[in-house]
């Protein structure tokens, strides 16, 4: 489902010279199979998932998702793969600010097979424990519940692959459990392969399999931080 081949990428640094950020010599996820990536901040998590995403372009390498090298798509075609294929759960949510909790999530389903399951998108966001916010805007919503509505939107397209960036890191211990509950289950229902990246252990050791960046990623090696 995906597979990458030693991926790079650099970031040129603001006091000069280049950071190696990424050098990352293989990772594959199977369908339906659920990683956990963790390690420590700057390290590099955030841009890997960008890069698996196309956001990033990888400065090296081969990033396959769903058999697709992402790199080799236009970027009209990269836009259209990602939207897709790929949901999203991004460190810092991302919702569109003139559109409500449920517009959001619907927004999360236009290319995707479930397109118009406006019963998907009030499901997803009850299961989030906002059944009482669907038709509020991100500016009247908390942190975590914002958290959750990006949450709802990352699975409301049926995706193939999801990629979810400290999905509970703003949300308190009970709606946590229920949070990775939906995550785990739904991905498990619908063939998903996942990659979660969280600091709590508590969290990673309920996913099939627990990845260390840092044995994964040889710039953080070299890396002085
Ligand atoms: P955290 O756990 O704190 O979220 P992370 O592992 O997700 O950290 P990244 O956000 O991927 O880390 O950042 C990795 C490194 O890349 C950091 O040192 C950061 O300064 C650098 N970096 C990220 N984006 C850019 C950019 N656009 N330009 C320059 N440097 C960048
Ligand atoms: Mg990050």
């Amino acid at each position: 489902m995906l597979e990458l081949v030693d991926v790079k990428k650099q970031f040129p640094q603001p006091g000069g010279g280049t950071l190696t950020v990424l050098d990352i010599p293989k990772l594959s996820i199977d369908a339906g199979e659920q990683v956990v990536l963790i390690g420590r901040s700057g390290g590099g998590k955030s841009t890997l998932l960008h890069t698996i995403a196309g956001i990033t372009k990888a400065d090296g390498g081969q990033v396959i998702v769903n058999g697709y090298d992402i790199a080799r798509l236009s970027e009209a075609g990269r836009d259209r793969f990602r939207a897709g294929a790929i949901g999203y759960v991004f460190q810092t949510f991302n919702l569109l600010g003139g559109f409500t909790a449920l517009e959001n999530v619907r927004l999360g389903m236009t290319f995707g097979s479930g397109r118009h399951d406006i019963a998907r998108a009030r499901h997803l966001l009850e299961r989030v424990g906002l059944a009482d916010r669907m038709h509020y805007k991100p500016s009247q919503l908390s942190v975590g519940q914002q958290q959750r509505v990006a949450i709802a939107r990352s699975l409301a397209g049926r995706p193939k692959l999801l990629l979810a960036d400290e999905p509970t890191a703003n949300i308190d211990p009970a709606n946590q459990q229920t949070i990775i509950d939906l995550i785990r289950d739904t991905c498990r229902e619908e063939q998903v392969a996942l990659l979660l990246v969280t600091h709590s252990m508590q969290v990673a050791e309920q996913f099939d399999r627990i990845e260390k960046f840092e044995d994964l990623n040889r710039a953080m090696a070299t890396a002085s931080i």
